[in-house]
Parts: C-alpha cells; sequence; structure tokens
C-alpha cells in the first residue's frame, strides 16, 4: 500500500490529495481544533492523533513553522528538547502504559510532529503492515535519538525514500517477542497476548 492509500483509510479525499495534496497540511488545521488539542504553551501544541494506533497516542508540534525533520537545524535544539520534555510529561499520564516518544524518519504529514505513542496498539486504525512497521522498526526514531543527532551534526541524516520503503515492507514481526506473524489480523490477536486488558 502506498503513502496515498494509507491515508485513505484515514478519511481523506483521494482526488484532493491528488491534486493538492491538501491533506499533508491536516495537522495544521488539527493544532487549532479545540477537539484534538490537549494543551498547549508558547512553544508547542499537544494534539490527540485523530487516527490513534494505539490506545495513547499524540503528536507535539512545535508553533514555529517547521515542515519536517528536514529542516531541522542546531537551532532548534532547545525546542526538540522542550518537545521532548512535553512529550515525557504526556507519557507520565499514563503510568501502567508503556510509551514511546519519537518521529517517523519520513513524514506524511507537514508539520513537524513527535509521536507520543503506547506500546498496546491497540486500535482499530492500525490495520495495515506499513502502519505496524511505521511504529516498530528502525522507521521510527526515538526522539533522544533526534536530539543526539542534532547535538552531532546539526542536522537530522536523511534516508532514502528506497531505504524507507525498505522498511516500511519488513515482514511482520511482533515488537515483544520473536513472533512472526502472517498477516495483521493475527498479529493483532497474538499483541493481546503481552498487553492483558
Ligand atoms: P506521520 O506519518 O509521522 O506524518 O504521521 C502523521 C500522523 O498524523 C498519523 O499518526 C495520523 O494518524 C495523524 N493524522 C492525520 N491526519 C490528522 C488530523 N487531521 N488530525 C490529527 N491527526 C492526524
Ligand atoms: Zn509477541
Amino acid at each position: 500500500m502506498g503513502t496515498k492509500r494509507q491515508y485513505e483509510d484515514e478519511g481523506k479525499d483521494s482526488s484532493s490529495k491528488k491534486s493538492t495534496g491538501f491533506w499533508a497540511l491536516g495537522l495544521i488545521s488539527a493544532m487549532k481544533d479545540p477537539n484534538l488539542i490537549i494543551e498547549e504553551d508558547e512553544e508547542v501544541v499537544v494534539i490527540k492523533d485523530k487516527y490513534a494506533k494505539a490506545k495513547y497516542h499524540y503528536l507535539v508540534l512545535p508553533k514555529e513553522d517547521i515542515s519536517s525533520l528536514n529542516k531541522v537545524t542546531k537551532s532548534h535544539l532547545p525546542l526538540l528538547q522542550h518537545m521532548h520534555d512535553v512529550g515525557v510529561k504526556m507519557a507520565e499520564k499514563h503510568p501502567e502504559a508503556e510509551m514511546r516518544l519519537g518521529y517517523h524518519a519520513v513524514a506524511s504529514m507537514a508539520r513537524l510532529h513527535l509521536h507520543v505513542i503506547s506500546q498496546d496498539f491497540d486500535s482499530p486504525c492500525l490495520k495495515s503492515k506499513k502502519h505496524w512497521n511505521s511504529f516498530t522498526t528502525k522507521f521510527f526514531i526515538p526522539s533522544e535519538d533526534i536530539i543526539a543527532e542534532v547535538e552531532k551534526t546539526g542536522r537530522v541524516f536523511q534516508i532514502t525514500s528506497e531505504a524507507a520503503k525498505k522498511l516500511l515492507d519488513t515482514p511482520l514481526k511482533c515488537h515483544k517477542c520473536d513472533f512472526q506473524p502472517p498477516n495483521m489480523p493475527k498479529l493483532k490477536l497474538h499483541i493481546q497476548t503481552h498487553y492483558k486488558k
């Protein structure tokens, strides 16, 4: 499934995507949507991910117009650290849950965003192999690693589109054990054995 198909599942109109790519700006509107905003300060907004891929899934976005990791420079280090700190506070609201904070190596949506996501992946919106691999392979880059890389090199290394595709096409594997399910329904059933409700 291509990136476009992935978003057809998420309520976006494929014809407008093809003609304008307008769907990719959805997070910028979402940052102003009172139904999605959890909290904000002078620098960042925290929203609920509208198509949450787990029980708890938040996005931390800067108010500064930074489109993606590609545009990040050393001058953004204090902001990246602040986004991280805000993400940690969100994660701490769910002490019973295992949470990870990170960025997709190649994001689909504009405005830089930090994912704060629980590892149960218990959500009807998590449907495809691409969804799964985007959160459980190296496609998901921990927030600390991004900060360390920008500290060291002044920027974020961009993987090629071939490398990104390869990560998203990785055969399905449980993130908690060696089980390799044949398909997503079997994976979703299996994950429940690790996260008893
Ligand atoms: P990424 O692949 O890192 O660009 O992830 C974009 C995230 O934004 C996904 O987790 C989507 O579920 C989420 N998303 C897409 N559209 C919206 C929207 N309009 N409001 C809130 N979250 C959204
Ligand atoms: Zn497992």
